[in-house]
């Protein structure tokens, strides 16, 4: 059988790899998106069943289209932003192949272009883009073995709490995922303890205006690197209920026990880091300081926007947080259930190419790889903070085209006649 050929093959129908595609068009440049399962799979499936998009739907989009029916500041349901990217596809006419997964990438000896092995046959591409996502491998941390008799999940494996054993629940990590499943799973009438590490709780709305609008006019989306020092902290925002400022007093409010870090487990019991008060007071300290920023912004730009002092009013801690819990016996304190909100790793085993550092992390820079021919799209700052996002993973997406095209004409020069 004659081996398939393709100019360009982007791994992933995510997001990613659906702008690639777009911007691929533009310039005219043959491609194929191959997808193991379905357009915006991750959406569909991989995430919980109430999860809905972190920013409002005029900015959580592409630039070429909007949602329909649904109020431009609102939150879109996960769902929803997954028919989203299925009706953009259609939009574009990208030539997704569904179904079909990427099983290994290695570069043809002797001649350019890629050797791509999937689960539907082999194929031969010039460039491959790998677009697998921001968020490919839950992270869990060794602390507790498989066979301690806990029920222990990801938070890429949570779907609502009916599926969790009765009992209490231990969240750890209170990112965006962590705040809003402990959140529900409070109200669904659970104990939960929250183990709450450094992290930003930026306001979800100043003066009128939502957070991703500020995070824009401040350069934030833009920025290149991480601030120093703050490369691992994560980011509690949410867009659930209609949008509120993650508040960890409030949480505590409601019942919920917040904790430090989760340190260690033996003999059924937990321990935690003395740190909650700390990283509470870190997340205050940036709340402020985005408010100050804004404040700023808006003085030095003559904006007329509601002024909003209330907003400044932080209470005292909460009584778990002034005396933190440093130790706790699980099975003593009704907890049937861990649930590891602590993140993603990237997973490239099936990219048999040279540009890899000794960790498995792709070495590039905006994307384009050591490896010619070789480009990575939407992982975390691949350019900047908002490279792993709905807007910020397009701008990136065009670069790569760019690059692409411009690789294309300096080989159109070994064209025989001219
Ligand atoms: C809980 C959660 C909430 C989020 N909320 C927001 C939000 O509100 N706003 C926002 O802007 N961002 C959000 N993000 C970040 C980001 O937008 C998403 O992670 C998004 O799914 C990333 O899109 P992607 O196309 O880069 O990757 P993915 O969505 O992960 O898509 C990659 C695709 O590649 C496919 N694939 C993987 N390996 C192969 C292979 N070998 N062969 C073929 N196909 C393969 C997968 O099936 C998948 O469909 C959120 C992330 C998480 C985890």
């Amino acid at each position: 059988m004659p081996v398939e050929k393709i100019q360009t093959l982007i791994v992933g129908g995510g997001q990613a790899g659906l702008a690639m595609s777009e911007h691929l068009i533009g310039h005219g440049i043959e491609h194929l998106v191959l997808e193991r399962h379905r357009i915006a799979e991750r959406w569909r499936t991989e995430r919980w069943d109430s999860l809905v998009a972190n920013g409002p739907a005029w900015h959580d989009r592409f630039p070429n289209r909007e949602f329909t029916d649904i109020d431009p500041d609102a939150f879109a349901a996960k769902d929803r932003v997954a028919d989203y990217f299925e009706a953009y596809a259609e939009m574009i006419a990208a030539p997704v192949r569904c179904g079909v997964e990427v099983l290994e990438v290695g570069r043809i000896e002797g001649r350019a272009g890629f050797r791509v092995e999937t689960s539907d046959g082999v194929i031969e591409a010039a460039n491959v883009i790998a677009a697998t996502g921001p968020f490919q491998k839950p992270v869990i941390p060794p602390i507790v073995a498989d066979d301690s008799g806990l029920t222990q999940l990801h938070s890429n494996a949570y779907k609502n709490p009916d599926q969790l054993p009765a009992g209490g629940v231990l969240v750890v990590g209170a990112g965006s995922s962590g705040v809003q499943i402990a959140a529900e799973l409070r109200r669904a009438g659970r104990d939960v303890y929250l183990s709450v590490g450094p992290h930003n709780r930026p306001p979800r709305r100043y003066r009128g205006l939502d957070n991703v609008w500020w995070l824009g006019v401040l350069g934030k989306w833009d920025a290149q690197v991480a601030e120093q020092g703050k490369e691992h902290v994560t980011i509690a925002v949410s867009g659930a209920d209609g949008g509120e400022t993650v508040d960890f007093r409030e949480l505590a409010e409601h019942g919920m026990t917040l904790v430090g870090m989760t340190a260690s487990f033996k003999g059924g019991v937990m321990t935690f880091a003395p740190d909650l008060a700390d990283n509470i007071a870190m997340g205050d300290a940036d709340f402020l300081s985005v408010l100050d920023e804004a404040d700023d912004y808006a003085l030095r730009h003559g904006l007329d926007l509601p002024d909003e002092p209330d907003a400044r009013r932080i209470g005292p801690l909460p009584a778990c947080a002034i005396d933190p819990l440093l130790e706790l016996d699980l099975a003593a304190a009704g907890v049937a259930t861990i649930l590891w909100a602590t993140g993603f790793a990237v997973d490239f085993s099936w990219l048999k190419v040279d540009t890899f550092d000794a960790d498995g992390r792709p070495r590039h820079q905006r994307g384009v790889s050591e490896e010619p021919g070789v480009y990575f799209l939407g992982l975390p700052w691949l350019s900047r903070r908002g490279s792993s996002f709905i807007w910020g993973v397009w701008h990136d997406a065009r670069f790569i085209a760019d690059q692409i095209a411009i690789q294309r004409d300096y080989l159109a020069q070994l064209a025989p006649a001219r």
